[in-house]
């Protein structure tokens, strides 16, 4: 058994949902792009099976903002094309083209969004050269995180 680690949240990401940042990281470059999260939570994991692109037509090399009409449009999608049950929205993800991680304002609003839900939502931020960033907030608390890839 493994032992739990009282707030820790884990993350489990599949590989696909990497991919799938890396290529739209890299073809909005030097713009940020971005997206949502897909999966599901188990108990005290957040499962992250694949990741959408949702296009900010105003996107910049430091900003990118959800559109809510396009981002249900690529959720509605992609749980169709998926087929997977229990899929759903468990945060957002973006790129930064800058070397650097999560801005204040990222945290920020993770923190914000996840006041609406009564799970954690994730926040990725992928940095150029692949590293990747992530955050999890519960009620509004940022909470740590240990990831592992699947
Ligand atoms: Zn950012």
């Amino acid at each position: 058994m493994r032992r739990k680690t009282p707030g820790l949240v884990r993350v489990l990401v599949h590989s696909d949902a990497r991919q799938t940042i890396a290529t739209a990281a890299e073809r909005a470059h030097p713009l940020e792009a971005g997206g949502l999260l897909l999966g599901w939570w188990d108990r005290d994991a957040i499962v992250v099976r694949a990741a959408v692109d949702v296009v900010d037509p105003t996107a910049t090399g430091s900003s990118w903002i959800r559109r809510e009409g396009l981002a249900q449009q690529a959720l509605d999608q992609a749980v169709t094309e998926l087929g997977h049950p229990w899929l759903g929205y468990v945060g957002d993800w973006h790129s930064h083209p800058a070397p650097c991680g999560a801005s204040e304002q990222d945290r920020q609003s993770i923190r914000s969004a996840s006041l609406a839900y009564p799970q954690p939502l994730l926040l990725l931020v992928h940095r150029r050269g692949g590293n990747v960033d992530m955050h999890a907030a519960r009620r509004g608390r940022l909470q740590a995180v240990s990831i592992e890839t699947m």
